[in-house]
């Protein structure tokens, strides 16, 4: 559920959107859909209480509270103009009559996950955005399942059938456009962007129907006579990457049909660039052995997370800060890749006890995990030609692999260093 921040631009950064093509050719076209659930916290309570679909109906974050807020409205209440994010009082003014019901804890999480399940059985490219929405590739499901818009009209049939709600679908040839699509026409409809119809359908509209334009972004582009998404496509590109950066650039380019960003399937995580964890402790660290245990205690977190990515690290950095606030980093590179906790604390302490003097009290430390490669880079010398350092390192690596499965299986707390255990630091 995208409420529109008020300038998508933080949203954009963080997301795998782009307006590039890493591929030399676009000739594939794309068919991509965006599922939108509509009114969905409303339509899931009404699944529990069918006698809500006969009053106007509100979700609303706590109700008794005054200051509460709608969070979903169903039909009828729309026709009183009410509207999310709006407080209860408010709401109430336009329609005094209206029911407001709390929402029920684990509910749409339940009905979000039935809804996905449904989505995986027309293809394995699902990404979820919030918890009523996924974006679906179905580029290579068509031969099996027929075009773009029956795949979208056979999944609103099925989650109206199995799931009692109902669902709008944007059907187009990227993701923004998918997106745009499934506001165009509510509830429980299907609207198609095509390729070569896309500017009479998408231009004519308000810039604010582009995913990533929210109000202050669009009113920024209305002040310069930018008020329709056909305006911001037809723009001058050098006007508005002085006006807006590069942001407007990729702003201009989705408004042109140009977004490339790929349906990234749910548990997917971009592999980091450097991996950290930095902890305030309880109490300011002094002597060596509470500095020992809380960079031991921070590597571990950072050595397992490394081998989650299935990455070793060829430098170690730490960021230590004192009670002023001043904080000064430092770092160092390894003699060989790791991804064993005890390298890198060593790694960190050895930089700790170069750079704080005895008696300085340390606030908070951050230790980073720097330069990450594979360490299938040279496997082959080192399971044929194992140096004694190699098979030391093989024996600890499977102890602490172990340890992940362990605590993976059973949870954080099931196995740890003994010094962890009561420790009045954490
Ligand atoms: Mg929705």
């Amino acid at each position: 559920m995208y409420m529109g921040a008020g300038d998508g631009s933080q949203l954009m950064r963080n997301s795998n959107f782009r307006s590039e093509s890493t591929q030399k050719t676009t000739n594939n076209v794309r068919t991509v859909l965006h599922c939108d659930a509509n009114s969905f916290f409303a339509s899931c309570e009404t699944v529990l209480h069918p006698e809500y679909a006969l009053v106007p109906m509100a979700v609303c974050g706590s109700v008794e509270d005054r200051h509460g807020i709608v969070l979903a409205k169903n039909e009828l209440a729309k026709k009183y103009n009410i509207k999310t994010g709006e407080t209860v009082w408010q709401a109430k003014q336009k329609c005094p009559s209206l029911l407001t019901v709390q929402p029920t804890y684990g509910l749409y999480g339940e009905m979000s996950k039935k809804m996905n399940e449904i989505f995986y059985q027309y293809t394995d490219l699902v990404e979820p955005f919030g918890v009523d929405e996924s974006w679906l590739d179905v580029s290579g499901s068509k031969k099996l399942f027929g075009s773009g818009k029956n795949i979208a009209d056979s999944i609103r049939a099925r989650i109206k059938k199995e799931l009692g709600i109902t669902v709008s679908v944007g059907v187009s040839f990227n993701k923004i456009f998918a997106k745009l699509g499934s506001d165009l026409k509510k509830p429980d409809a299907t609207s198609v962007i095509p390729p070569e119809r896309f500017a009479s359908i998408v231009w004519p509209l308000p810039v604010g129907a582009l995913l990533f334009v929210g109000p202050s972004c669009a009113a920024k582009l209305g002040r310069v006579g930018i008020k329709t998404v056909g305006d911001l496509a037809c723009c001058d590109k050098d006007f508005i990457s002085q006006y807006m950066g590069k942001n407007g650039i990729m702003l201009r380019d989705f408004a042109l049909g140009r977004d490339f960003a790929e349906v990234t399937p749910a548990g997917y995580e971009p592999e980091p660039k450097s991996v950290s964890n930095g902890m305030t402790f309880r109490f300011n660290l002094i002597s060596k052995e509470d500095i020992s245990f809380a960079v031991t205690y921070l590597s571990m977190s950072v050595a397992e997370r490394l081998r989650k990515h299935g990455l070793c690290c060829n430098t170690v950095a730490v960021s230590i800060r004192n009670p002023e606030q001043i904080t000064v980093s430092r770092r160092a590179p390894l003699n060989s890749p790791t991804c064993l906790f005890e390298d890198i604390s060593n790694a960190a302490l050895k930089l700790i006890w170069a750079n704080v003097r005895s008696g300085d009290e340390i606030y908070a430390v951050t230790v980073h995990a720097e330069k990450l490669s594979s360490p299938k880079q040279n496997a082959f010398q080192q399971i044929m030609f194992p140096s004694d350092n190699e098979l030391k390192y093989q024996k600890r690596l499977s102890l602490e692999t172990a340890v992940d499965s362990i605590r993976e299986r059973y949870g954080k707390g099931a196995i740890g260093i003994a010094s962890a255990v009561n420790n009045r630091l954490i």
